[in-house]
């Protein structure tokens, strides 16, 4: 796969796929600008070569064309980012775009509309995709990590347009993949997972690819229940997947045979209600009371896992510890943020990725911690499952 590196921009125009799929507030304006910063760097290396860039993005899940979910609202913050102007076209294909192209002088950005105005950019439409590739640029860049697990026109579909020498990967899809294969592919000894959550179902394949990959296996959040009640627990209301409970036992029969070290929460923070004013107390598994339902990690948890991570020389985590966004119960998801950070500090590597997990170390002022956090939800996840995505795989086919 060619990288940024691998290319000289000067006077080449650039088609670079981003991921500006960005939280707006009422009055459209952003509201967290992570991912327009992580697409500055690869923007920046094709000015400062002396090409120009044309960007184009999802925003939303819009029906048609909904003004709401217009790309021109992201304008402002977009230029505040990158320090530079931008000329927007309020299409993505068509006569209007390729003259905008076609105008495109070196050092300048320009921003197409949302490409899911278009329903055939879901749908990985071939004529959509071509009329994308025949805008006029020379080169695509896919730096939408985010996106990469979809096989969409614009994330894999159009670089069949496009040769091996006239596609790459961005700095961004780049620095992910890399950081990714750090952690599970060549990570130090001993090797720790933190898988958290609602509901192993989502995550069956990653738990799965990680028995080959880690020492120790930490399962908690709404999953570890699944688990706790397959070892015979009684779990009062807690969640729980009965359906999947012979797979919880076939995954902790598995990773007995790899000689993975599987840990579960030893006790809980049970709560009479799901709610944030409910009544709590700290429980051992084996005495979750009837009518009462698991709602975070428990102390004595909390130091097992501590220990753990401290032991660890590579960590990976995705997954909140219990119900995080009830204050109550989120003391298990940022007692392992910190854990993290502290481990980090001491040299160990880090891969943090997933809304909540991120959130916390966000909350708690980690991020500089942590040795690399991911910008992928579903992207990452597919990723830890061992999956080639579609994105990726179309940069090098
Ligand atoms: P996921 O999207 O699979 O990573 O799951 C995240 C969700 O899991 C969050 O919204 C948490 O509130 C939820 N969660 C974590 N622990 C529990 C629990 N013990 N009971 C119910 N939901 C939980």
């Amino acid at each position: 796969m060619k990288t940024l590196k691998d290319i000289n921009f000067k006077n080449k125009k650039a088609l670079v796929r981003v991921d500006f799929n960005v939280p707006l507030n009422d009055d459209f304006k952003v509201t967290d600008n992570t991912r327009i910063l992580a697409a500055k760097p690869t923007i920046e290396k094709i000015l400062n070569d002396g090409g120009s860039v044309i960007l184009m993005s999802h925003l939303g899940r819009p029906k048609g064309k909904e003004d709401k979910f217009s790309l021109k609202h992201i304008l402002p913050e977009l230029e505040k980012v990158l320090g530079h102007k931008i000329i927007f076209v309020s299409d993505s294909i068509g006569p209007e775009v390729k003259k905008a192209v076609k105008n495109l002088k070196p050092g300048e950005i320009l921003l197409l509309e949302n490409l899911r105005f278009y329903p055939e950019e879901k749908k990985g439409d071939e004529n959509f995709a071509k009329a994308l590739a025949d805008l006029g640029a020379d080169y695509y860049i896919n730096d939408a990590f985010g996106t990469a697990h979809r096989a969409h026109a614009s994330t894999a579909v159009i670089a069949k347009y496009f040769d091996k020498n006239h596609k790459a990967a961005g700095n961004l899809l780049e620095k992910e993949v890399v950081s990714i294969q750090k952690a599970l592919d060549e990570g130090q000894k001993p090797v720790t997972a933190i898988i958290g959550g609602a509901k192993v179902s989502s995550k069956i394949g990653v738990i799965e690819n990680l028995l080959n990959k880690v020492d120790n296996l930490i399962i908690v959040g709404g999953m570890a229940y699944t688990f706790l009640k397959a070892l015979g627990n009684k779990i009062g209301d807690s969640i729980v997947e009965d359906d999947k409970i012979d797979l919880a036992k076939k995954i902790l029969a598995e990773a007995k045979a790899k000689g993975v070290n599987v840990i579960l929460p030893v006790d809980l923070v049970v709560a009479d209600r799901f709610s944030n004013d409910a009544e709590t107390k700290i429980v051992s598994i084996d005495n979750i009371p009837d009518g009462w339902q698991g709602l975070d990690i428990g102390p004595k948890t909390r130091q097992l896992i501590d220990e753990v991570i401290q032991n660890s020389k590579t960590i990976i985590w995705n997954g909140p510890a219990g119900v995080f966004e009830f204050d109550k119960f989120a003391t298990g998801t940022e007692n392992i943020g910190l854990a993290i950070g502290k481990a980090s500090e001491k040299g160990a590597y880090s891969l943090v990725g997933g809304g909540d997990s991120v959130a916390a170390v966000k909350k708690l002022n980690l991020t500089d911690k942590i040795s690399y956090i991911s910008t992928g939800g579903g992207a990452l996840l597919e990723m830890l499952e061992g999956k080639t995505l579609p994105g990726i795989a179309a940069l090098t086919e």
